[in-house]
C-alpha cells in the first residue's frame, strides 16, 4: 500500500480537527505543523480569558496523535509539493491542508496614532495574548473602564454586553446604521441595535477617524459630519 503523505498547516480548531480526523488512516502518514511558541488553543474561548475567569491551560487544544512540527509556515512551493519553515525545514507533502485561520482587520496607521499604538490601550480581540492583554488592563485599573468598541459583528456586540455586564461604562462605534442586517436580517438587526441602545453608548453609522494617546488612555475622534464626537476610554 502507498501511503500519502498529508501535511496539516495550522494548529487550530480546524487543523488539529483534520490531523485528528486522518490520523487513523492506514494510508495517510499526517504531518502538524504548529506555529513556532504557540501552545495550541481554541480561538473562540478567548473571550472568557479576556473578561472572564478563564485561565489560559484551560482553552489549550489537545494535539492529536500524528507528527507535530513546531514550526512556522513561510511558504508554499505548490508545484514543487514542498512547504517551507522559518526553522529552514522544507517537507515534501503528497496533500496539504492550509488551515492557518484569520487574521483581524486592524486599524491603518492614518488613524491609529504611534503614541495611542504604543501606549498598551488598544488592542484587537483574537489572540490569546490579546486576550491576556486586555484582562491585565482591566484588572490594573482597579475600577470601572471607559472602553470603547470598534466593530459592528457578533464578537464587537457580545463584548460590549460582557463588558457593561461587568460594571464597564461602554460606547459601541460600527459603521454600519443598523449593524448585522445583512447576517441576521432587518428585525433581528433592529432589536438587537435597540437593546444596545439601552444599556451601552452606541454611535452606529460613525466611521473612526481618529485614535490618538490622551492623558487618562486614548481618545477617540469619530467622523459625526460637521464637527466631530470624542470619546475617552
Ligand atoms: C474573540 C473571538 C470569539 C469567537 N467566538 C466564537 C464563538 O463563540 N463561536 C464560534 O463558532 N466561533 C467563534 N469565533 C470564531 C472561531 O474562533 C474561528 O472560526 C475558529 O477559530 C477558526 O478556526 P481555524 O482553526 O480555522 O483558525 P484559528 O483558530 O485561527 O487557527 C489557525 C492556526 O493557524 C496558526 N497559523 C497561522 N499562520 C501560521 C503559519 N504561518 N505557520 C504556522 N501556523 C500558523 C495560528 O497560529 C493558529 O494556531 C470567535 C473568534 C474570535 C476571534
Amino acid at each position: 500500500m502507498t501511503t500519502k503523505h498529508v501535511l496539516v498547516l495550522g494548529a487550530g480548531a480546524a487543523g488539529t480537527a483534520a490531523a485528528r480526523a486522518l490520523a487513523p488512516s492506514e494510508d495517510v502518514r499526517v504531518t502538524l505543523v504548529a506555529r513556532t511558541g504557540e501552545i495550541p488553543y481554541t480561538r473562540m474561548l478567548v473571550k472568557g480569558v479576556a473578561f472572564g475567569p478563564t485561565p489560559p491551560e484551560m482553552i489549550r487544544l489537545p494535539l492529536p496523535d500524528v507528527e507535530v512540527l513546531a514550526d512556522t509556515v513561510a511558504e508554499v512551493d505548490a508545484a514543487a509539493r514542498r512547504v517551507g519553515l522559518a526553522s529552514g525545514a522544507h517537507p515534501d507533502y503528497d496533500a496539504l491542508v492550509v488551515a492557518t485561520g484569520s487574521a483581524p482587520r486592524m486599524l491603518s496607521a492614518d488613524v491609529l496614532g504611534e503614541e495611542a499604538a504604543a501606549s498598551g490601550r488598544v488592542s484587537a480581540l483574537h489572540s490569546l495574548e490579546d486576550a491576556q492583554q486586555i484582562r491585565a488592563l482591566l484588572t490594573g485599573l482597579g475600577r470601572p473602564a471607559r472602553v470603547a468598541v470598534h466593530g459592528g459583528g457578533i464578537i464587537a456586540a457580545e463584548t460590549a454586553s460582557t463588558l457593561h455586564a461587568d460594571g464597564h461604562d461602554v460606547v459601541l462605534v460600527a459603521r454600519s446604521e443598523v449593524p448585522g442586517v445583512a447576517a441576521f436580517g432587518a428585525p433581528v438587526a433592529e432589536h438587537l441595535a435597540a437593546e444596545h441602545a439601552e444599556r451601552v453608548t452606541t454611535r452606529f453609522g460613525r466611521t473612526l477617524q481618529h485614535v490618538d494617546a490622551a492623558d487618562a488612555g486614548v481618545e477617540t475622534t469619530l467622523d459625526d459630519g460637521p464637527g466631530s464626537s470624542r470619546t475617552c476610554c
